[in-house]
């Protein structure tokens, strides 16, 4: 039997909960009392529950073939992995903020002034692409806090809505990285084991475009077949039976995109159909 694979893991914070359940729903289930240091699931995959934080670190050196982190926390620490899939959760923003009270209106007027960040390689290059000098402030957390301090005069944090910094006093200048979720590998691993992790990344990707289609079925009368069809520019051809009894009736069934349910229904309605089911899917396998 070959050796089991090690997928990197958050074993706290936001984007814990979200990870473990992309996986089980992809057939990577890890009971709960199971969530410890190391994991095996089905005979292949070793999860490592590790910091958020560190995963990049393991990823890219090969204590794990896989990991699961933030796009800005890969960014950051720069070290060379091989960016597979976004997984659509733990989204967010970086952004350069100021006090909203005498503090900056435009990125420009921080020139030469002091900028608190737990991203400081991410701000440096983005300070030095705008052809500016900053004094960077490295924190580990609480970056929000800082001009109240007295500690900088502006700071470069994470947001999901600006809550936290519009909380603190803080407006937002300019946002300049949009971060999520992603699956990254080893870069030798992903050259020489690809099978076995391009199946890990294809059970993800099928639980993703899953999350976004809806599965239709409904009983259209026949003279009405055209305009039902035009109304499901689906991701694949509708699929039109007949019903056993009912010549001038047809089941038509079609994926289609969460986005489009809410329009769709009375459309359909007015199309006559009858017995309609909106489903979700469970994976969607291209
Ligand atoms: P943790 O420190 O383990 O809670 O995870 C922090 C990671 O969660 C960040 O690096 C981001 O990738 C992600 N994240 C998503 N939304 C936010 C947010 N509003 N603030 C901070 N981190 C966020």
């Amino acid at each position: 039997m070959s050796a089991m694979l090690k997928l990197a893991v958050p074993n706290k914070g936001r984007l814990s909960e979200r990870t473990l359940e992309l996986l089980s729903k992809a057939g990577f289930h890890v009971p709960r009392h199971a969530r410890r240091l190391l994991a095996d699931v089905n005979g292949t995959w070793r999860l490592l529950f590790v910091r958020t934080d560190d995963i990049p670190e393991y990823v890219s050196t090969g204590t794990a073939d896989v990991g699961i982190t933030g796009l800005d926390i890969v960014s950051e620490r720069g070290q060379p992995v091989e960016m597979l899939l976004e997984l659509g959760f733990g989204k967010c923003r970086l952004v350069v903020a100021a006090p909203q009270v005498n503090g900056a209106n435009t990125v420009a007027q921080l020139q030469g002034q002091r900028v608190a960040t737990v991203f400081p390689n991410l701000t440096r290059r983005f300070f030095n692409e705008q052809g500016m000098d900053v004094d960077i402030v490295p924190l580990s957390g609480a970056t929000e806090v800082a001009p109240s301090v007295g500690v900088a005069e502006a700071v470069v944090d994470l947001v999901e809505t600006g809550s936290t910094l519009r909380q603190n006093g803080l407006v937002e200048l300019e946002t300049f990285l949009y971060s999520q979720a992603v699956l990254i590998a080893n870069k030798d691993r992903w050259a020489q084991q690809k099978d076995s992790i391009l199946e890990l990344q294809s059970a993800v990707k099928s639980v993703l475009d899953a999350q976004r289609r809806r599965y239709l079925m409904a009983n259209v009368p026949q003279f009405k077949l055209d305009e039902v069809k035009a109304l499901l520019p689906g991701v694949t051809a509708p699929t039109i039976m007949p019903l056993l009894g009912q010549e001038d009736w047809v089941a038509v069934h079609a994926v289609i995109h969460e986005d489009v349910v809410n329009q769709l229904i009375p459309d359909l309605k007015r199309c006559g159909v009858e017995g309609l089911l909106i489903l979700p899917i469970e994976r969607m396998v291209s």
